[in-house]
């Protein structure tokens, strides 16, 4: 039997790995056109949401196009057709097709556009390269011995605890816990006018930022006090499984020009422009797909041989000042398979349905 989801089903399954809220300020991911709640018949995935990709939708019956750039980036006063954002979203909306942009929030996530490039060129030990700064919240909260068990196990269901290959990590302290309930107070323990003590236990968990309000739901369901005692503290951590960019490293060091031959060839780019060979041999190689010079730093930081992305400048070349190589293999060409990534991602969850990768090239650039 085929299944039926609807277009919030489908979207909140990625969001959930890659939450709308680890996007960047600037960017516009999400649903950009379309009702949640529709069900969907077909889902078409491709890099970028242009009319003659909603051409191709319409063809095959797909009312759901999943793009990695948002259509939709700047804001938008009149739609009346006069340029191609407005011609695709009037197109879409006259035949009923959602469009659904997952851009820095697939970025940033760990297992997302950065990781299948990294897995594409054949590297080892993927490390983010600039890892998200306010992302981790510290939660400590108090409560009696008893309940300590059923209360982190709830909080570690919501998403707490969470770092790394390790799940379910907490601290815990004893103690004792004072309070006198009020007159109008309905207390869990004790009764009104009396000052209190019980044996509490203090949990402290990491919480990643977007996490927090579920986690805090999930404690406030399965704490038995009805004022929860608790701290939500920001932390100066970075979050190293969330970010911009990666790092890895070749199983073995390869000869300089065999290297850029390969990533020619892996990312069927017609010209890499790229600033002298220091080496004769690269192993360390930072990359990060689209629009990436603003890594170069964090890439040179990292001891990086090369630096692999798309879309830098002719100033912006002199910057790799000998330290390093940068290496552009063009913007499409290095997220040419974010849709394959997408396509491995939902397959996991909706076995049985109608997901198309799209047969458009749109990439605006052409090599002569
Ligand atoms: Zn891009």
């Amino acid at each position: 039997m085929k299944e039926k989801h609807t277009i919030n089903t489908i979207t909140s399954f990625l969001e959930q790995r890659a939450p709308l809220s680890s996007q960047e300020s600037y960017d516009n991911s999400g649903l950009i056109v379309g009702d949640p709640s529709n069900a969907v018949q077909g889902v078409l995935l491709s890099l970028d949401c242009t009319e003659a990709v909603v051409d191709e939708a319409i063809e095959m019956g797909a009312n759901l196009i999943i793009a990695h750039h948002p259509i939709v980036f700047k804001g938008i006063k009149k739609l009346n057709g006069k340029n191609y954002v407005e011609r695709t979203v009037i197109k879409a909306i006259k035949n009923d097709i959602a469009i659904y942009a997952i851009h820095t929030n697939l970025d940033n996530y760990r297992f997302g556009v950065n990781q299948e490039i990294g897995k594409r060129i054949g590297l080892e030990n993927l490390n983010i390269l600039s890892p998200a700064k306010n992302a981790l919240k510290k939660l400590i909260v108090f409560c009696p011995e008893d309940d300590t068990l059923n209360l982190s196990k709830a909080l570690f269901e919501a998403g707490a605890g969470n770092i790394g290959e390790y799940d379910e990590c907490s601290f815990e302290t004893e103690g004792l816990g004072g309070f006198r309930p009020n007159e109008a107070a309905n207390p869990a323990i004790g009764k009104s006018g009396h000052r209190e003590t019980v044996r509490e236990h203090k949990i402290e968990v990491i919480v990643s930022a977007h996490e927090l309000p579920r986690v805090l739901a999930a404690m406030h369901r399965a704490h038995p006090y009805e004022e929860v005692a608790h701290d939500i503290l920001p932390l100066e951590n970075k979050n190293h499984y969330e970010g911009a960019g990666m790092i890895g490293k070749l199983p073995a060091p390869m000869d300089a020009t065999a290297f850029l031959k390969h990533i020619k060839k892996e990312f069927n780019s017609q010209v890499i422009r790229h600033t002298p060979l220091l080496k004769d041999t690269i192993q360390h190689v930072a990359f990060c797909g689209g629009a990436g010079s603003f890594l170069l730093e964090a890439a040179k930081a990292h001891d990086a041989d090369i630096y692999i992305t798309g879309d830098f400048k002719y100033h912006e070349f002199f910057d790799a000042e000998n330290d390093i190589v940068i290496a552009d293999i063009g913007h499409y060409e290095s997220e040419q398979f974010t849709p394959n990534l997408l396509l491995s991602i939902l397959k996991k969850n909706f076995i049985n349905f109608a997901f198309h990768l799209s047969k458009v090239n749109t990439n605006p650039i052409n090599y002569f």
